[in-house]
Protein backbone atom coordinates (compact mmCIF):
# COMPACT_ATOMS: atom_id res chain seq x y z
CA UNK A 1 0.00 0.00 0.00
CA UNK A 2 1.41 3.58 -1.03
CA UNK A 3 0.10 6.67 0.38
CA UNK A 4 0.88 9.84 -1.96
CA UNK A 5 2.01 12.90 0.25
CA UNK A 6 0.45 15.27 -3.03
CA UNK A 7 -2.65 17.04 -2.24
CA UNK A 8 -5.77 16.09 -4.54
CA UNK A 9 -5.69 19.64 -6.45
CA UNK A 10 -9.41 19.92 -6.38
CA UNK A 11 -9.22 19.98 -2.68
CA UNK A 12 -8.05 23.44 -2.77
CA UNK A 13 -9.48 26.75 -3.00
CA UNK A 14 -9.30 29.32 -5.30
CA UNK A 15 -7.36 31.67 -3.02
CA UNK A 16 -5.14 28.63 -2.63
CA UNK A 17 -4.54 27.94 -5.92
CA UNK A 18 -3.64 31.48 -7.01
CA UNK A 19 -1.24 31.31 -4.34
CA UNK A 20 0.70 28.14 -5.67
CA UNK A 21 0.36 29.86 -8.90
CA UNK A 22 1.86 33.10 -7.56
CA UNK A 23 4.94 30.97 -6.19
CA UNK A 24 5.77 29.60 -9.40
CA UNK A 25 6.70 32.78 -10.65
CA UNK A 26 3.14 32.56 -13.19
CA UNK A 27 0.89 35.17 -14.55
CA UNK A 28 -2.53 34.99 -11.87
CA UNK A 29 -4.67 33.85 -15.17
CA UNK A 30 -3.11 30.61 -15.17
CA UNK A 31 -4.61 29.93 -12.09
CA UNK A 32 -7.91 30.07 -13.92
CA UNK A 33 -6.82 27.83 -16.76
CA UNK A 34 -5.86 25.05 -14.04
CA UNK A 35 -9.27 26.00 -12.25
CA UNK A 36 -11.12 25.42 -15.77
CA UNK A 37 -8.69 22.33 -16.32
CA UNK A 38 -10.07 20.34 -13.46
CA UNK A 39 -13.41 20.92 -13.01
CA UNK A 40 -15.36 21.90 -16.58
CA UNK A 41 -17.24 18.29 -17.24
CA UNK A 42 -15.46 16.65 -14.59
CA UNK A 43 -12.27 17.99 -15.87
CA UNK A 44 -9.00 15.90 -16.44
CA UNK A 45 -7.31 13.76 -14.18
CA UNK A 46 -3.64 13.99 -15.87
CA UNK A 47 -1.19 17.56 -15.82
CA UNK A 48 0.14 16.58 -19.34
CA UNK A 49 -3.75 17.17 -21.19
CA UNK A 50 -3.73 20.44 -19.29
CA UNK A 51 -2.86 21.83 -23.09
CA UNK A 52 -3.39 25.27 -22.16
CA UNK A 53 -0.23 25.44 -19.50
CA UNK A 54 3.23 25.21 -20.72
CA UNK A 55 5.29 22.77 -20.63
CA UNK A 56 7.10 23.12 -17.01
CA UNK A 57 3.36 24.57 -15.69
CA UNK A 58 2.30 20.95 -15.95
CA UNK A 59 5.25 19.63 -14.78
CA UNK A 60 5.32 21.78 -11.58
CA UNK A 61 1.28 20.56 -11.45
CA UNK A 62 2.00 17.18 -11.34
CA UNK A 63 4.85 17.47 -9.09
CA UNK A 64 2.88 19.32 -6.19
CA UNK A 65 -0.44 17.78 -6.83
CA UNK A 66 -2.52 14.76 -7.85
CA UNK A 67 -5.09 15.75 -10.38
CA UNK A 68 -7.15 12.38 -8.91
CA UNK A 69 -7.36 11.08 -5.97
CA UNK A 70 -9.90 8.13 -6.43
CA UNK A 71 -8.73 4.81 -8.92
CA UNK A 72 -9.41 2.17 -10.45
CA UNK A 73 -12.99 2.52 -10.12
CA UNK A 74 -14.80 -0.42 -10.90
CA UNK A 75 -18.16 0.17 -12.59
CA UNK A 76 -21.21 -2.09 -12.18
CA UNK A 77 -24.46 -1.60 -13.83
CA UNK A 78 -27.95 -2.14 -13.00
CA UNK A 79 -31.67 -1.64 -13.58
CA UNK A 80 -31.11 -1.71 -17.65
CA UNK A 81 -27.92 0.66 -17.37
CA UNK A 82 -30.26 3.49 -15.01
CA UNK A 83 -28.07 2.68 -11.71
CA UNK A 84 -24.54 2.66 -12.02
CA UNK A 85 -22.66 1.56 -8.63
CA UNK A 86 -18.85 2.60 -8.60
CA UNK A 87 -16.42 1.36 -6.01
CA UNK A 88 -13.53 3.61 -6.03
CA UNK A 89 -9.89 2.69 -4.28
CA UNK A 90 -8.41 5.77 -2.43
CA UNK A 91 -4.30 5.99 -2.11
CA UNK A 92 -3.96 4.17 1.21
CA UNK A 93 -5.91 1.54 -0.05
CA UNK A 94 -9.23 2.28 1.12
CA UNK A 95 -12.77 1.39 -0.60
CA UNK A 96 -15.48 3.73 -0.81
CA UNK A 97 -18.42 3.60 -3.10
CA UNK A 98 -20.89 6.09 -4.95
CA UNK A 99 -23.75 5.41 -7.00
CA UNK A 100 -24.94 7.19 -10.10
CA UNK A 101 -29.07 7.01 -11.20
CA UNK A 102 -30.47 7.94 -14.30
CA UNK A 103 -34.04 9.19 -13.84
CA UNK A 104 -35.56 9.49 -17.39
CA UNK A 105 -37.61 12.42 -18.23
CA UNK A 106 -41.17 11.65 -16.97
CA UNK A 107 -44.49 13.91 -18.11
CA UNK A 108 -43.28 17.86 -16.75
CA UNK A 109 -40.43 16.12 -15.29
CA UNK A 110 -37.39 16.58 -16.47
CA UNK A 111 -34.58 13.99 -16.38
CA UNK A 112 -32.21 13.49 -13.75
CA UNK A 113 -29.28 11.97 -13.09
CA UNK A 114 -28.11 11.78 -9.18
CA UNK A 115 -25.11 11.39 -7.55
CA UNK A 116 -24.53 9.63 -4.20
CA UNK A 117 -21.25 10.39 -2.72
CA UNK A 118 -19.68 8.82 0.34
CA UNK A 119 -18.13 11.12 2.91
CA UNK A 120 -16.19 8.37 5.13
CA UNK A 121 -14.62 5.47 4.46
CA UNK A 122 -16.58 2.93 6.53
CA UNK A 123 -18.77 4.24 9.37
CA UNK A 124 -18.85 4.09 13.34
CA UNK A 125 -22.46 4.53 13.83
CA UNK A 126 -23.08 1.13 12.96
CA UNK A 127 -26.79 1.04 12.16
CA UNK A 128 -27.48 -3.01 11.80
CA UNK A 129 -29.48 -3.04 9.14
CA UNK A 130 -26.58 -1.01 6.87
CA UNK A 131 -23.68 -2.68 5.06
CA UNK A 132 -21.12 0.37 5.66
CA UNK A 133 -21.96 0.32 9.55
CA UNK A 134 -21.27 -3.52 10.12
CA UNK A 135 -17.44 -2.52 8.39
CA UNK A 136 -16.83 -0.22 11.02
CA UNK A 137 -14.78 3.08 10.44
CA UNK A 138 -11.84 3.55 8.17
CA UNK A 139 -10.99 7.20 8.22
CA UNK A 140 -12.85 10.82 7.21
CA UNK A 141 -12.18 11.49 3.65
CA UNK A 142 -10.61 14.58 2.36
CA UNK A 143 -11.73 17.30 0.50
CA UNK A 144 -10.86 16.29 -2.66
CA UNK A 145 -11.76 12.61 -2.20
CA UNK A 146 -15.26 13.80 -1.78
CA UNK A 147 -15.70 16.06 -4.76
CA UNK A 148 -13.33 13.66 -7.07
CA UNK A 149 -16.17 11.33 -6.75
CA UNK A 150 -18.41 13.92 -8.38
CA UNK A 151 -16.30 14.75 -11.02
CA UNK A 152 -15.87 11.17 -11.71
CA UNK A 153 -19.32 11.05 -12.75
CA UNK A 154 -19.36 14.49 -14.36
CA UNK A 155 -16.83 12.92 -16.50
CA UNK A 156 -18.79 9.73 -17.32
CA UNK A 157 -22.02 11.69 -18.07
CA UNK A 158 -19.79 14.28 -19.96
CA UNK A 159 -19.56 11.93 -22.80
CA UNK A 160 -23.24 11.45 -23.51
CA UNK A 161 -23.15 15.10 -23.57
CA UNK A 162 -25.33 14.62 -20.17
CA UNK A 163 -24.79 16.47 -16.80
CA UNK A 164 -25.26 15.70 -13.29
CA UNK A 165 -28.09 17.47 -11.66
CA UNK A 166 -28.49 15.85 -8.16
CA UNK A 167 -25.69 15.42 -5.31
CA UNK A 168 -26.58 13.23 -2.24
CA UNK A 169 -24.45 12.43 0.74
CA UNK A 170 -25.99 9.32 1.48
CA UNK A 171 -23.04 7.09 0.30
CA UNK A 172 -20.62 5.45 3.23
CA UNK A 173 -20.19 7.64 6.35
CA UNK A 174 -21.60 10.09 8.14
CA UNK A 175 -21.62 13.36 7.04
CA UNK A 176 -21.96 15.76 9.90
CA UNK A 177 -18.90 13.48 12.10
CA UNK A 178 -17.17 14.84 9.03
CA UNK A 179 -18.13 18.40 8.84
CA UNK A 180 -15.61 20.39 7.87
CA UNK A 181 -14.59 18.55 4.81
CA UNK A 182 -18.30 17.90 3.93
CA UNK A 183 -18.73 22.05 3.88
CA UNK A 184 -15.74 22.41 2.25
CA UNK A 185 -16.52 19.93 -0.84
CA UNK A 186 -20.15 21.57 -0.85
CA UNK A 187 -18.84 24.81 -1.56
CA UNK A 188 -16.66 23.47 -4.48
CA UNK A 189 -19.84 21.75 -5.68
CA UNK A 190 -21.83 24.65 -5.29
CA UNK A 191 -19.08 27.30 -6.42
CA UNK A 192 -20.34 28.30 -10.20
CA UNK A 193 -16.75 28.68 -10.81
CA UNK A 194 -15.84 25.05 -9.93
CA UNK A 195 -18.65 22.27 -9.87
CA UNK A 196 -21.64 24.50 -10.10
CA UNK A 197 -24.82 22.63 -8.64
CA UNK A 198 -27.36 24.89 -7.17
CA UNK A 199 -27.17 24.66 -3.42
CA UNK A 200 -30.84 22.93 -3.59
CA UNK A 201 -29.76 20.03 -5.69
CA UNK A 202 -27.52 18.89 -2.84
CA UNK A 203 -28.98 16.96 0.19
CA UNK A 204 -26.74 16.06 3.15
CA UNK A 205 -28.43 12.95 5.10
CA UNK A 206 -27.55 12.41 8.82
CA UNK A 207 -28.20 9.81 11.64
CA UNK A 208 -28.85 12.06 13.76
CA UNK A 209 -25.38 14.45 14.87
CA UNK A 210 -27.23 17.14 16.71
CA UNK A 211 -24.39 19.70 17.29
CA UNK A 212 -23.91 18.90 14.13
CA UNK A 213 -27.36 20.15 13.05
CA UNK A 214 -26.84 23.13 15.03
CA UNK A 215 -24.16 23.81 13.51
CA UNK A 216 -25.46 23.92 9.83
CA UNK A 217 -28.81 25.88 11.39
CA UNK A 218 -26.45 28.68 12.51
CA UNK A 219 -24.47 28.62 8.94
CA UNK A 220 -28.11 29.01 7.00
CA UNK A 221 -29.42 27.59 4.41
CA UNK A 222 -26.61 25.44 2.29
CA UNK A 223 -28.44 22.24 1.34
CA UNK A 224 -31.43 19.85 1.94
CA UNK A 225 -31.00 17.99 5.39
CA UNK A 226 -32.56 14.63 5.30
CA UNK A 227 -32.64 12.70 8.87
CA UNK A 228 -32.35 9.24 8.44
CA UNK A 229 -35.43 7.81 11.65
CA UNK A 230 -36.33 4.80 10.94
CA UNK A 231 -37.91 4.57 14.23
CA UNK A 232 -40.03 7.14 16.48
CA UNK A 233 -39.48 5.44 19.44
CA UNK A 234 -36.34 5.24 21.56
CA UNK A 235 -36.40 1.56 22.00
CA UNK A 236 -36.42 0.67 18.89
CA UNK A 237 -34.51 3.76 17.26
CA UNK A 238 -31.38 2.76 19.93
CA UNK A 239 -31.32 -0.45 18.26
CA UNK A 240 -31.56 0.55 14.66
CA UNK A 241 -29.56 3.98 14.79
CA UNK A 242 -27.30 3.63 18.08
CA UNK A 243 -26.70 6.73 18.19
CA UNK A 244 -29.78 7.68 19.49
CA UNK A 245 -28.58 6.63 22.95
CA UNK A 246 -26.59 9.58 22.59
CA UNK A 247 -29.03 12.01 20.83
CA UNK A 248 -32.31 10.50 21.33
CA UNK A 249 -35.37 11.19 18.93
CA UNK A 250 -36.91 14.22 20.76
CA UNK A 251 -33.39 16.25 20.59
CA UNK A 252 -32.85 15.43 17.17
CA UNK A 253 -36.82 16.26 15.40
CA UNK A 254 -36.24 19.26 17.85
CA UNK A 255 -32.87 20.43 16.18
CA UNK A 256 -34.33 19.35 13.07
CA UNK A 257 -37.75 21.79 13.43
CA UNK A 258 -35.02 24.47 14.42
CA UNK A 259 -33.50 24.08 11.40
CA UNK A 260 -36.72 24.34 9.44
CA UNK A 261 -37.89 27.30 11.23
CA UNK A 262 -34.24 28.89 10.80
CA UNK A 263 -33.97 28.12 6.89
CA UNK A 264 -37.37 27.95 5.97
CA UNK A 265 -36.35 24.72 4.25
CA UNK A 266 -38.31 21.81 4.56
CA UNK A 267 -36.74 18.72 6.35
CA UNK A 268 -36.80 15.32 4.70
CA UNK A 269 -36.98 12.03 7.11
CA UNK A 270 -35.82 9.15 5.46
CA UNK A 271 -37.46 5.58 7.27
CA UNK A 272 -36.05 2.25 5.90
CA UNK A 273 -39.12 -0.05 6.40
CA UNK A 274 -37.92 -3.17 7.84
CA UNK A 275 -40.35 -6.05 8.21
CA UNK A 276 -41.64 -7.21 11.84
CA UNK A 277 -39.55 -4.04 13.08
CA UNK A 278 -40.04 -0.95 12.60
CA UNK A 279 -43.64 -1.26 10.27
CA UNK A 280 -46.34 -1.89 13.14
CA UNK A 281 -49.35 0.35 13.50
CA UNK A 282 -47.96 1.15 16.91
CA UNK A 283 -44.54 2.62 15.06
CA UNK A 284 -47.45 4.26 11.85
CA UNK A 285 -48.74 6.36 15.15
CA UNK A 286 -46.00 7.39 16.56
CA UNK A 287 -44.27 8.62 14.10
CA UNK A 288 -47.47 10.76 12.75
CA UNK A 289 -47.76 12.04 16.31
CA UNK A 290 -43.77 13.05 16.59
CA UNK A 291 -44.41 14.83 12.75
CA UNK A 292 -47.53 16.14 13.10
CA UNK A 293 -47.91 20.06 11.89
CA UNK A 294 -43.93 20.31 11.37
CA UNK A 295 -42.35 21.26 7.72
CA UNK A 296 -41.33 17.76 7.16
CA UNK A 297 -41.79 15.12 4.53
CA UNK A 298 -41.00 11.74 5.24
CA UNK A 299 -39.91 8.95 2.56
CA UNK A 300 -40.42 5.80 3.25
CA UNK A 301 -38.08 2.77 1.86
CA UNK A 302 -38.17 -0.74 1.60
CA UNK A 303 -34.99 -1.63 2.79
CA UNK A 304 -32.36 -3.42 0.83
CA UNK A 305 -31.30 -6.94 1.35
CA UNK A 306 -27.72 -7.13 3.12
CA UNK A 307 -25.90 -9.53 4.29
CA UNK A 308 -25.49 -10.75 8.02
CA UNK A 309 -29.16 -9.15 8.99
CA UNK A 310 -32.23 -10.83 10.23
CA UNK A 311 -34.18 -8.68 8.54
CA UNK A 312 -36.02 -8.12 5.41
CA UNK A 313 -38.31 -5.22 3.46
CA UNK A 314 -41.78 -4.84 4.42
CA UNK A 315 -44.49 -5.99 1.76
CA UNK A 316 -45.21 -3.28 0.19
CA UNK A 317 -49.34 -3.28 1.34
CA UNK A 318 -47.38 -2.77 4.77
CA UNK A 319 -45.64 0.33 3.16
CA UNK A 320 -48.84 1.49 1.54
CA UNK A 321 -51.07 1.21 5.29
CA UNK A 322 -47.80 2.56 6.78
CA UNK A 323 -48.19 5.68 4.28
CA UNK A 324 -52.06 5.90 4.89
CA UNK A 325 -51.55 6.66 8.24
CA UNK A 326 -48.77 9.28 7.95
CA UNK A 327 -50.89 11.10 5.20
CA UNK A 328 -53.96 10.93 7.39
CA UNK A 329 -52.10 12.98 9.59
CA UNK A 330 -51.10 15.27 7.11
CA UNK A 331 -47.63 14.91 7.06
CA UNK A 332 -46.25 14.42 3.51
CA UNK A 333 -44.88 11.11 2.91
CA UNK A 334 -43.63 9.43 -0.48
CA UNK A 335 -42.41 5.55 -1.00
CA UNK A 336 -39.08 5.28 -2.44
CA UNK A 337 -38.33 2.71 -4.43
CA UNK A 338 -34.69 1.26 -4.59
CA UNK A 339 -32.57 0.72 -7.11
CA UNK A 340 -29.37 -1.30 -8.21
CA UNK A 341 -30.38 -4.45 -5.52
CA UNK A 342 -28.84 -6.40 -7.80
CA UNK A 343 -25.28 -4.96 -7.62
CA UNK A 344 -25.53 -4.28 -3.95
CA UNK A 345 -26.61 -0.53 -4.02
CA UNK A 346 -26.89 -0.05 -0.40
CA UNK A 347 -23.54 1.75 0.11
CA UNK A 348 -20.85 -0.33 1.80
CA UNK A 349 -21.99 -3.64 0.04
CA UNK A 350 -19.32 -3.80 -2.71
CA UNK A 351 -17.08 -2.67 -0.21
CA UNK A 352 -17.88 -5.30 2.45
CA UNK A 353 -17.61 -7.86 -0.45
CA UNK A 354 -13.92 -7.07 -1.07
CA UNK A 355 -13.33 -7.47 2.83
CA UNK A 356 -14.24 -10.67 2.92
CA UNK A 357 -16.76 -12.92 4.36
CA UNK A 358 -16.44 -13.05 8.64
CA UNK A 359 -16.48 -15.78 10.09
CA UNK A 360 -20.38 -18.32 10.41
CA UNK A 361 -20.07 -18.01 14.24
CA UNK A 362 -19.25 -14.19 14.61
CA UNK A 363 -22.23 -13.75 12.16
CA UNK A 364 -24.79 -16.12 13.79
CA UNK A 365 -24.33 -14.13 17.10
CA UNK A 366 -24.46 -10.94 15.46
CA UNK A 367 -27.95 -12.08 13.84
CA UNK A 368 -28.99 -13.75 17.39
CA UNK A 369 -27.88 -10.30 18.96
CA UNK A 370 -30.31 -8.14 16.60
CA UNK A 371 -33.40 -10.73 16.99
CA UNK A 372 -33.17 -10.39 20.88
CA UNK A 373 -32.44 -6.76 20.64
CA UNK A 374 -35.41 -5.85 18.22
CA UNK A 375 -37.51 -7.68 20.53
CA UNK A 376 -36.92 -6.37 23.43
CA UNK A 377 -37.42 -2.83 21.46
CA UNK A 378 -40.98 -3.74 20.17
CA UNK A 379 -41.53 -4.30 23.62
CA UNK A 380 -40.24 -0.86 24.79
CA UNK A 381 -37.05 -1.55 27.05
CA UNK A 382 -34.10 0.58 26.03
CA UNK A 383 -30.74 -0.81 25.32
CA UNK A 384 -28.55 -0.21 28.13
CA UNK A 385 -25.82 -0.53 25.44
CA UNK A 386 -23.38 2.84 25.60
CA UNK A 387 -23.38 5.04 22.09
CA UNK A 388 -20.86 4.39 19.91
CA UNK A 389 -17.58 6.07 20.28
CA UNK A 390 -17.35 9.47 17.64
CA UNK A 391 -14.21 7.98 16.15
CA UNK A 392 -14.61 10.72 13.26
CA UNK A 393 -14.69 13.27 15.95
CA UNK A 394 -16.37 15.68 17.83
CA UNK A 395 -18.49 17.68 15.08
N1 LIG B 1 -24.82 8.12 7.49
C1 LIG B 1 -25.81 8.93 6.89
C2 LIG B 1 -25.73 8.97 5.38
C3 LIG B 1 -25.38 7.70 4.68
S1 LIG B 1 -26.56 6.38 4.82
C4 LIG B 1 -27.19 8.48 7.33
O1 LIG B 1 -27.32 7.42 7.94
O2 LIG B 1 -28.14 9.24 7.09
C5 LIG B 1 -27.81 6.94 3.68
C6 LIG B 1 -29.18 6.34 3.88
O3 LIG B 1 -29.21 4.95 3.49
C7 LIG B 1 -29.64 6.39 5.34
O4 LIG B 1 -30.97 6.88 5.43
C8 LIG B 1 -29.54 4.93 5.72
O5 LIG B 1 -30.33 4.66 6.82
C9 LIG B 1 -29.95 4.23 4.45
N2 LIG B 1 -29.65 2.80 4.41
C10 LIG B 1 -28.55 2.18 4.86
N3 LIG B 1 -28.63 0.84 4.67
C11 LIG B 1 -29.82 0.60 4.06
C12 LIG B 1 -30.50 -0.58 3.61
N4 LIG B 1 -29.97 -1.77 3.76
N5 LIG B 1 -31.70 -0.41 3.03
C13 LIG B 1 -32.26 0.82 2.88
N6 LIG B 1 -31.68 1.96 3.29
C14 LIG B 1 -30.48 1.86 3.89
FE1 LIG C 1 -23.44 4.98 9.12
FE2 LIG C 1 -25.59 5.93 7.82
FE3 LIG C 1 -24.88 3.33 7.61
FE4 LIG C 1 -25.88 4.24 9.90
S1 LIG C 1 -26.93 4.16 7.92
S2 LIG C 1 -24.08 2.92 9.69
S3 LIG C 1 -25.03 6.29 9.98
S4 LIG C 1 -23.71 5.08 6.90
Amino acid sequence: MTTDARPGLSGLTADELAAWVKAQGEPSFRARQISDAIWKDGGTTEAAEVRTLPGHLRVALERDFRLDTVHDSEIRVADGGLTEKVLHRLDDGELIESVLMHYPARGASRERHTLCISSQAGCAVGCPFCATGELGFGRDLEMAEIVDQARHAARRLATDRKRLTNIVFMGMGEPLLNLDRVLAAVEALNDPKRFGLGARHITVSTSGVVPGIRRLTALGPQFTLAISLHAARDALRDVLVPLNRRWPVAEVVDAARDHAHATGRRISYEYTMIGGVNDTDLDARALADLLRGDHAHVNLIPMNQVAHTPWQASPMPVIETFAAVLLEAGVGTTIRRNRGQEVGAACGQLAAERAGEPPAPAVARRRERLVLASAAALRGERSEEPAPAMVGGEP
